[in-house]
């Protein structure tokens, strides 16, 4: 079964090989376990099983499946954390890993600029509550008003959407430790190529899986990393018996993702720098955010956090909503979507679409401008990208 990971090998390298398992037939390719149950040899096993399971052995793909497990060893090695739990969503991931951890009376501090989902989420926290703080992420004096002693969790995107925010993890996370508090990281943003979140200070690093690790817009799921006895006393007891589980095929197609997902991340992230230079001072545009760009308010920190600018770009046109979808309309290669981390470029107008739930008020705090665009650089030439959105702009 699985081998003894290997701490000195490359993540590129753990990224293919760590975790597979192989059954008696030796298959080169990690199998697919379509399978929701497992047979028991003897009821007395099935009883010893149900008392304590070791880590390779399943009771039901509720609870964890070989392809999942796979998965999630994998992850885990990636990401520098002990264990890591697959789920069935981004969204089921950002759950399990505050709900499981949460009571009534505990105290959560979040950034304000969070996707509407995550947001949806801690507003469900304070409907059985939890006081949730909310705190500019970029302004380090706000984390230290509102983390107080016994804070239970802080949550915050490492990067922000669509605003492209980079938070100072590190320091957030000192703030929280001092108090008590647990640091959670969604980093779909930041990509688990890009990611020193451990590092950095984060306890427990939630991806949506559906995103970069999958790399091709097929498939939704999400994983959750962090300590062992977090993720199998805390989080695994919840996910559990409330059905946030993965399909074993959907774990399958992660586990591929995570294969390319080095040379693939690498190669958006190369075009993400080249479109947002050679976009920087278009006429048609009055903003280009990119974390990647010197002007970027937090570039240095963000190039000490992640090395990178990362893969996506926010660009402001400038005429507003009307002068945005004209753009929209008029791309040839880019598509009109709102996933992200796929290997096809997508825009998205977030004012009106993933963000369009918000107050004025909110959208205005947030730079969620009638002009803003949020494009995930995929895997095309970036030299068609750009001659594609020039021509977009210029009309
Ligand atoms: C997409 C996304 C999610 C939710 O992931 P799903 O897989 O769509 O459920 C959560 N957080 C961030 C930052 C995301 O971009």
């Amino acid at each position: 079964m699985s081998k003894t990971p290997r701490k000195d090998l490359h993540p590129r390298t753990q990224a293919v090989h760590h975790g597979i398992r192989r059954s008696q037939y030796g298959e080169m390719a990690e199998a697919i376990f379509l399978t929701q149950g497992f047979v028991y040899d003897s009821a007395e096993q099935a009883e010893a099983r149900f008392q304590a399971s070791g880590p390779d052995e399943f009771i039901y793909a509720r609870y964890g499946n070989p392809t999942s497990r796979m998965f999630e060893d994998r992850i885990a090695a990636l990401e520098g954390t002990e264990d890591a739990f697959a789920t069935a969503s981004g969204m089921a991931a950002v759950n399990g890993a505050m709900f499981s951890m949460c009571a009534p009376g505990d105290h959560v501090v979040a950034a304000r600029a969070l996707f509407g989902s995550c947001l949806y989420v801690l507003d469900l926290l304070a409907r059985f509550g939890v006081e949730v703080s909310y705190v500019d992420g970029t302004d380090l004096d706000q984390w230290r008003d509102a983390i107080r002693p016994g804070t239970r969790a802080v949550f915050f995107e490492t990067i922000s959407n669509p605003g492209l925010e980079v938070i100072d993890m590190k320091a957030v996370a000192d703030l929280a430790h001092a108090a008590g508090a647990v640091v959670v990281a969604d980093n779909v943003f930041a990509t688990p190529v890009f990611s020193r979140a451990v590092e950095l200070g984060a306890d427990v690093v939630v991806y949506s899986a559906t995103k970069h690790i999958d790399g091709g817009g097929r498939a939704l799921a999400g994983v959750i990393c962090g300590s062992r006895d977090y993720i199998r006393n805390t989080v695994e007891p919840y996910l559990k018996h409330t059905g946030g589980a993965i399909s074993p095929f959907h774990s399958w197609i992660m586990l591929n993702g995570l294969a390319t997902m080095d040379l693939r991340v690498r190669a958006q992230a190369d075009s993400a720098a080249a479109i947002a230079t050679a976009l920087q001072g278009h006429a048609g545009l009055t903003r280009v955010i990119y974390p990647g760009l010197p002007d970027h308010p937090q570039h240095d920190l963000a190039m000490a956090q992640m090395g990178s600018g990362g893969t996506m770009i926010a660009v402001e046109v400038a005429g507003g909503r009307d002068a945005a979808f004209a753009a929209l309309n008029r791309l040839r290669i880019i598509r009109i979507s709102n996933n992200l981390g796929d290997a096809k470029s997508i825009a998205t107008h977030p004012a009106t679409t993933t963000h369009q739930r918000l107050s004025d008020d909110a959208k205005a705090h947030l730079g969620i401008t009638p002009g803003l665009l949020r494009i995930s650089v995929g895997l095309e030439h970036a030299q068609d990208l750009i001659e594609d959105l020039r021509q977009a702009l210029e009309g």
